[in-house]
């Protein structure tokens, strides 16, 4: 039996299924993925623009990187991979997504059950007192219209918590499932990257690179995102 057909078996088997995406389940959306070495990553210090540091004490640096990113996911859209997996929620073959991914893309595939533990791009508020905000408002370069302080988008900054109803919805979900399925993550991030221990379940690690986590996992699927979703979804699809 080869690995894909392993993976598939456990698939079939499995009473409760969860998956993990990072960056590189939205790479073949056209987005950057800013680990990659050819990603951003290289071009942009991630570290010095997506802070709490740059949003108090250089917002038009801060404010110019999340419009460019906000203009560039304009253009790109959810993959066959994305669609997979909202079909397969609704096959009840899936049953919970947990993402690092900002893009929103699972949802606009589909899925309906996803913890979005980096939080949204697509939504806004005051940095100051919390107030929700247009894209329309944060792109114009508006202040709070309650308090002036400056606007922001929903996501997970460097320094900042991880929005506690995803992240403890992620881990129960996790701990409890038979299969945990790791998609396109590095697992280079903190506490993210612990999420896939909590399971008892079996851990199968899809990725392009296979890093050094490799060990951790039952079994490793060497490959891009959607290719090897799409190999997985026909072999699903076949003896059902
Ligand atoms: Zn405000």
């Amino acid at each position: 039996m080869n690995n894909l057909q392993k993976v598939d078996d456990w698939l079939r088997s499995s009473k409760k299924t969860v998956v993990l995406t990072g960056a590189g389940m939205s790479t073949e959306s056209g987005v950057p993925d800013f680990r990659s070495a050819s990603g951003w990553w290289t071009k942009t210090d991630l570290q010095k623009v997506a802070t709490v540091d740059a949003l108090e004490f250089n917002y038009p640096l801060f404010h110019e990187f999340y419009s460019m990113r906000i203009r560039l996911l304009e253009k790109c859209a959810p993959h066959e991979g994305h669609h997979i997996l909202a079909k397969w929620e609704k096959d009840g073959i899936l049953h919970r997504i947990a993402t690092q991914n900002v893009d929103g893309f699972h949802f606009q595939a589909g899925s309906k059950c996803v913890d979005e533990l980096h939080g949204s791009i697509y939504t806004f508020r005051c940095h100051s007192c919390g107030q929700s905000a247009s894209k329309e408002s944060f792109l114009a370069k508006e202040r709070c219209g309650h308090c002036q302080g400056y606007l922001r988008p929903n996501v997970v900054l460097f320094g900042e918590m991880l929005p506690e109803k995803a992240w403890q919805n992620a881990l129960s979900n996790i701990q409890s499932a038979d299969l945990v399925i790791v998609i396109g993550t590095s697992l280079e991030v903190y506490p993210v990257n612990q999420l896939p221990m909590m399971t008892k379940g079996k851990k199968v690690y899809i990725n392009k690179e296979i890093a050094s986590h490799a060990s951790y996992f039952d079994c490793i699927l060497e490959g891009k995102a959607k290719e090897v979703l799409i190999k997985l979804d026909e072999l699903l699809s076949t003896n059902k």
